[in-house]
C-alpha cells in the first residue's frame, strides 16, 4: 500500500539509517529492549491488490530478523522473562527482544515454528477464542477478498454510492473508503455490515477462520512446545476502547475462560485487539489489571524503557510489517530513535 504517509515514513527511517544517526543515538534511545509483533508468516505471493499484506512477513525475513537481533547483542526471551526483567531490573547487561504473534494463524505453527526452533527463539501467540472456535469475522481479510473479486462495491457507509473496483488503484480506493469507517464503527455493526457484504457477494466469511486460524485441538498440541506461550486476545477481537466498560470486561473474561477450559491453564499475558490509541486507552489499561495478567501489549510503537515497569498493562510493540522487510529497518527500530522522534522525545506513551 504505497500511501504517501508510508513513503514518507520509510524515507525518514532511511535518513536515520544511512546518516548513521540511529547508531550514534542508540545508547541513549534504545532502552531495555523491544517487543516485536507478527501476524501471518508465510510465502503467499503478494498480489498487486493485497492491502493486508502489511500484516505478513516471510519465514526468511523472520529468520534474518532473529539473526540481526542476535548480532546486535540482544537476548531473545519469553514474555515471562520480560516481565521479570522489567519488574526486578535487567541483570543481564544485554538488551532483550521478545517475539509475539497475534490471532493464532496456522502458519505460525507451520512456517514460523521451524525457524524459531532452529534458533531457540520463544514466541507468544495471542488467541481470539471466537476465531479458534472457527466463528466470528476476520473482517479485514473478507473485505480484501470481496473487493479483489468484484468490479463494483456498494459503499455501506454512503448508501447509494457504488465504488468502481476494476483496476488495482480503484480497488485500493474502495478498500480505504470502507476499511476505516468499518474499523471505527460500533463493533457489532461492523460485523453485521461485513456479513451483509459477504452475503451480497456470495462470499463464505466463515471459511476464513477455518482456513487460517488454529483450532483448540491444534493449540493444545502446539502448547506442548516449550518455546510457545499461548496468551489472551479477547473473545471476538473487538476494539476494547469502543466498548462500554461492562462489555469490555466481558470480552476479556469470556475469551480467557474459554482458553482456560480448552487449554487447561489460565492465560497470563494479554494483547489488546488492534492495540492502537483508538482501540486501547487509559481506561482499558486500568481495566485489564484485575485479570491478573503479567503483561498486556498494545501496538503503540516504541521500545521498552525501565519506566515501563509501572505500566505493565500498556507495553508498546513494534510491528514486523510486510512493508518493512529489510534488515536496515530492524536496526533502526532497535535503536528506538524513530519512536522517540514520533513521541516528542517521550519514553512513555501510556495515556
Ligand atoms: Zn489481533
Amino acid at each position: 500500500m504505497a500511501s504517501l504517509v508510508l513513503v514518507l515514513y520509510k524515507a525518514a527511517l532511511n535518513v536515520l539509517y544511512y546518516s548513521g544517526l540511529y547508531k550514534l543515538l542508540s545508547p541513549a534511545t534504545r532502552g531495555e529492549g523491544i517487543i516485536f509483533t507478527l501476524h501471518q508468516i508465510n510465502n503467499d505471493p503478494v498480489e498487486d491488490f493485497s492491502p493486508n499484506s502489511i500484516l505478513r512477513v516471510t519465514p526468511e525475513f523472520l529468520e534474518s530478523t532473529i539473526q540481526t537481533v542476535k548480532a546486535e547483542g540482544y537476548d531473545i526471551i519469553s514474555l515471562d522473562e520480560l516481565h521479570d526483567r522489567l519488574k526486578t531490573g535487567n541483570k543481564s547487561n544485554k538488551p532483550y527482544a521478545v517475539f509475539t504473534a497475534d490471532d493464532g494463524y496456522k502458519d505460525n505453527r507451520d512456517l514460523a515454528l521451524p525457524v524459531l526452533k532452529k534458533h531457540n527463539v520463544p514466541l507468544a501467540i495471542y488467541i481470539v477464542s471466537d476465531y479458534s472456535n472457527h466463528q466470528g469475522e476476520l473482517w479485514w481479510f473478507a473485505l480484501e477478498d470481496i473487493i479483489k473479486n468484484s468490479s463494483a462495491i456498494q459503499n455501506p457507509y454512503n448508501k447509494g454510492e457504488v465504488l468502481e473496483a476494476v483496476t488495482t488503484e480503484q480497488k485500493f480506493r474502495a478498500f480505504d473508503k470502507i476499511y476505516w469507517p468499518m474499523r471505527r464503527s460500533n463493533q457489532h455493526e461492523q460485523r453485521a455490515t461485513i456479513r451483509e457484504m459477504a452475503k451480497a457477494h456470495d462470499y463464505d466469511i466463515d471459511a476464513l477462520s477455518k482456513n487460517l486460524v488454529m483450532n483448540w485441538e491444534e493449540l493444545r498440541e502446539l502448547n506442548k512446545e516449550p518455546l510457545i506461550t499461548l496468551a489472551a486476545h479477547t473473545k471476538s477481537h473487538f476494539a476494547i476502547a469502543t466498548l462500554s466498560e461492562e462489555e469490555a470486561d466481558e470480552q476479556i473474561k469470556i475469551g480467557m475462560d474459554i482458553m482456560e477450559k480448552e487449554l487447561g491453564e489460565k492465560a497470563t499475558h494479554f494483547s489488546f485487539p488492534y492495540g492502537s490509541n483508538c482501540a486501547a486507552n487509559k481506561r482499558d489499561f486500568e481495566l485489564v489489571k484485575k485479570f491478573g495478567f503479567k503483561t498486556a501489549v498494545t501496538t503503540r510503537k516504541a521500545v521498552l524503557y525501565k519506566e515501563h515497569k509501572d505500566h505493565m498493562m500498556a507495553l508498546p510493540r513494534v510491528s514486523l510489517n510486510g512493508e518493512y522487510q529489510h534488515q536496515r529497518y530492524i536496526k533502526t527500530f532497535l535503536s528506538g530513535l524513530p519512536f522517540r522522534l514520533k513521541n516528542k522525545w517521550q519514553k512513555l506513551d501510556v495515556e
